[in-house]
């Protein structure tokens, strides 16, 4: 009898998993139950309503793809994640309808201890304004991504040397300056040869305070990836690089405790794992 009731709950659980209800109380079929950790970001495939359906997690509108047969969309957590579970909503005017549902978990980050250059956490204030007005650029950029992808294939790391330091760990600098580290150094020597992770558009391609001469490229879809501390860059904006192409020579600009590539990578404003994307999408196109 106990064993018989046991089962039932079990069956229970699962129909409740599968269904859900949407906004005008019609009960439908969830497909997908997404686990995704804080600094991640996850690739979804749902099926198309109308061309004008508007893609919303939480309350981010999230760009969206036609994939043929369905739509793909990238869906990113936040580092700084509050870890509260969320659906993502495909609605146009008519219909409303749940595409995927994300579990969020936990994940423990390390911690490390770093020297830089004081001038470079203290700032003076001709840098606060060079700052001020970096990131004014930087912000019109990031708003500005294209509405298909650029690449239809993984992103790859760009090197494949040592990692000297992943993505999420927790910094001190100086004994005292506390940050996190939303990014992946890769060990490099001055003028290592530095490849784009994916097909993409070069954005910006200059100087920066913190992170030395950059290239930014944009991948579509709100997908861009960063490439820091250059010694030099050997791109310009506007132009459409393929995986793999040269885009800079590695160096020891900006803030660093000496030569490396740091590499980021943002979804939506947010920055997450570049490791963990470029295996997810190797899964995903089965590379
Ligand atoms: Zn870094």
């Amino acid at each position: 009898m106990f064993k018989s009731s046991h089962s039932l709950t079990i069956i229970f659980s699962i129909l409740l998993m599968a269904c859900s209800t949407d906004s005008n109380g019609k009960n439908t079929k969830t497909t997908q139950r997404i686990i995704i950790h804080p600094g991640e970001a996850r690739f979804i495939l749902f099926d198309k309503i109308s061309s004008s359906g508007k893609l919303t997690c939480r309350d981010k509108e999230y760009k969206y793809f036609d994939n043929g047969s369905q739509y793909g969309a990238f869906i990113a957590e936040s580092y700084f994640s509050e870890m509260n579970d969320f659906d993502c909503i495909l609605s146009d005017d008519k219909t409303s309808k749940i595409v995927a549902s994300f579990n969020v978990v936990k994940k423990k980050f390390p911690e490390e201890k770093l020297k830089v250059d004081s001038r470079k956490i203290t700032l003076r204030k001709k840098d606060q304004i060079r700052v001020a007005k970096e990131q004014e650029v930087l912000n019109k950029i990031y708003a500005s991504s294209a509405s298909s992808p650029y690449f239809q294939t993984s992103f790859m790391a760009p090197l494949n040397s040592h990692i000297t330091s992943i993505y999420g760990i927790k910094r001190t600098y100086n004994k005292q300056h506390k940050g996190q580290h939303l990014g992946t150094d890769f060990r490099a020597a001055i003028g290592d040869k530095i490849p784009a992770a994916n097909r993409g558009k070069v954005v910006f391609s200059g100087d920066l305070f913190y992170t030395g001469w950059t290239v930014i490229l944009d991948h579509g879809l709100d997908i861009f990836t960063v490439y820091g501390h250059l010694s030099k860059t050997l791109v310009e904006s506007g132009q459409i690089v393929q995986k793999g192409d040269l885009i800079g020579l590695s160096g020891n600009t900006g803030r660093t405790s000496g030569p490396h590539l740091h590499w980021g990578v943002k979804i939506v404003g947010q920055y997450i794992d570049g490791i963990d994307l470029s295996e997810h999408t190797k899964q995903f196109y089965k590379e």
